[in-house]
């Protein structure tokens, strides 16, 4: 069996007036994340991780933001989409681990809805699909609370 590991990283910037959407779950907060998608900085950081390990370029190849028709889309179908285009390549996931970085609001309430969701339209167990949340001490964008940052990697199986 052959394994491959990928990796991704993903930011996208706070703004009044917008949903705040990470891991597929709508999250009560003073302001969302801002992007051509829904800015589900988790997923995409996620999908990039999967399109590494397949060596298929990353999210904005697949989906450029460009395209009209993924305006303000829903990022799971573009998690679902990632999916299918490494699948399609002969490849099955067999884990993913990641990490939002935020300052504000606590993750972890949150976070085992995440992993039922994504599990889900990965068709992997929520076992094979870690999320963490760590603040950024007050420091830099993250900690000024101008954005999210997420990393995530992923590892996936030739079969
Ligand atoms: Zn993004």
């Amino acid at each position: 069996m052959k394994i491959r590991v990928g990796f991704g990283y993903d930011v996208h910037r706070l703004a009044d007036n917008r949903d705040l959407w990470l891991g597929g779950v709508k999250i009560d907060h003073t302001q969302g994340l801002m992007g051509h998608s829904d800015a589900d900085v988790l997923i995409h950081a996620i999908c990039d991780a999967l399109l590494g390990a397949a060596n298929l370029r990353d999210i904005g190849f697949h989906f450029p933001d460009t395209a009209g028709e993924y305006k303000d889309i829903d990022s799971k179908i573009l998690l679902a989409r990632t999916l299918e285009v490494i699948t399609e390549k002969g490849y099955a996931i067999g884990n993913i681990d990641a990490t939002i970085c935020a300052e504000r609001p606590k993750m972890n309430p949150h976070i085992p809805q995440m992993q039922k969701i994504m599990a889900e339209i990965l068709k992997i167990s929520e076992n094979d699909i870690s999320i963490k949340a760590t603040t950024s001490e007050k420091m830099g964008f993250v900690g000024r609370e101008e954005g999210f940052a997420a990393y995530a990697v992923a590892l996936i199986e030739k079969q």
